[in-house]
C-alpha cells in the first residue's frame, strides 16, 4: 500500500488484514477512507474475506449533508461517525473502527490509556475512553468526535476504538499501536503494577520527532 490516503482496494486490503490479526472479532468495525466527492465506507455486516471492491458504498457531501448512495449494500451503520469526523477534522484522510480486543477490554472498564510508552506519541497523546452510547447513532459520533480532539485515537465504552489518519496506512498504524499499548496496559495492571508515565513535555519531543521518522507516522 503507498501512501496516498487510500481507494477501494486498500480498503480491503486493510480490513481484511486488520480481520486477520484478530482485530475485528464477529465482523465488527468498519474502513473508509476520504474521496474527491465524499468518503467511501465498508457495507454494513458483510464479512470482511468475501466482500468485493463493488459492494464498497460511496457516501456523497450534499447541500442537505453527507448521502449514502442508495441501491446497493447498505453503508457501514457507523457511516454518521466516519462522516462527522470527515466534517470536522479536514487532515484526516481515513478512518478505521475496531473492536480490537485487548483495547475493547480496557473500554468496558470505561479506561483509556495513559502515556506509559512513547508510542502513544503515534495517537497524539493519551488515549481517551469516552461514555457509552449505542452504535450507529449520531450521540456516539459526537463522542467519537470529541474524544478525538488533538488525538487520532479513541476508545469507545462497552464498544471498541477509532483510529484515524492522513492515510490508511496511518490509521492503520494507529490501530495496530493502540491494541498493542492496551495489552500493555492490561499486563502492567495485571501485575499489580502502576505504569510510570510520561510527562507533556517528553511526549512533545517524541511527536516532534515522529513527523520526520518515516514509516511509522507516514
Ligand atoms: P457495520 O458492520 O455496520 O459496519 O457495524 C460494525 C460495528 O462495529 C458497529 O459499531
Ligand atoms: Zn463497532
Amino acid at each position: 500500500m503507498n501512501d496516498a490516503a487510500g481507494g477501494g482496494d486498500d480498503i480491503l486490503h486493510v480490513a481484511r488484514a486488520l480481520d486477520a490479526a484478530g482485530l475485528m472479532p464477529n465482523k465488527s468495525g468498519n474502513v473508509s477512507c476520504r474521496t474527491p466527492g465524499g468518503f467511501l465506507i465498508t457495507p454494513s455486516g458483510l464479512p470482511y474475506r468475501e466482500l468485493t471492491a463493488a459492494q464498497l458504498v460511496e457516501v456523497e457531501w450534499m447541500p442537505a449533508g453527507p448521502q449514502p448512495r442508495t441501491g446497493g449494500p447498505r453503508p457501514s451503520s457507523e457511516w454518521r461517525l466516519h462522516a462527522a469526523i470527515y466534517d470536522r477534522r479536514p487532515e484526516v484522510a481515513a478512518i478505521i473502527h475496531t473492536h480490537s480486543p485487548r483495547a475493547t477490554a480496557l473500554a468496558c472498564a470505561g479506561r483509556g490509556v495513559p502515556p506509559f510508552h512513547y508510542m502513544i506519541a503515534l495517537a497524539g497523546g493519551a488515549v481517551r475512553c469516552m461514555p457509552y452510547e449505542t452504535f450507529g447513532t449520531e450521540a456516539l459520533a459526537e463522542a467519537a468526535l470529541r474524544g478525538l480532539w488533538r488525538r487520532r485515537a479513541v476508545l469507545l465504552a462497552n464498544h471498541g476504538v477509532v483510529a484515524v489518519g492522513a492515510s490508511l496506512a496511518r490509521a492503520c498504524a494507529v490501530a495496530l499501536e493502540v491494541e498493542n499499548l492496551a495489552g500493555q496496559y492490561l499486563d502492567l495492571l495485571a501485575a499489580g503494577l502502576q505504569p510510570q508515565l510520561l510527562t507533556d513535555a517528553e511526549l512533545e519531543v517524541v511527536i516532534s520527532k515522529f513527523a520526520d521518522y518515516g514509516r511509522l507516522d507516514r
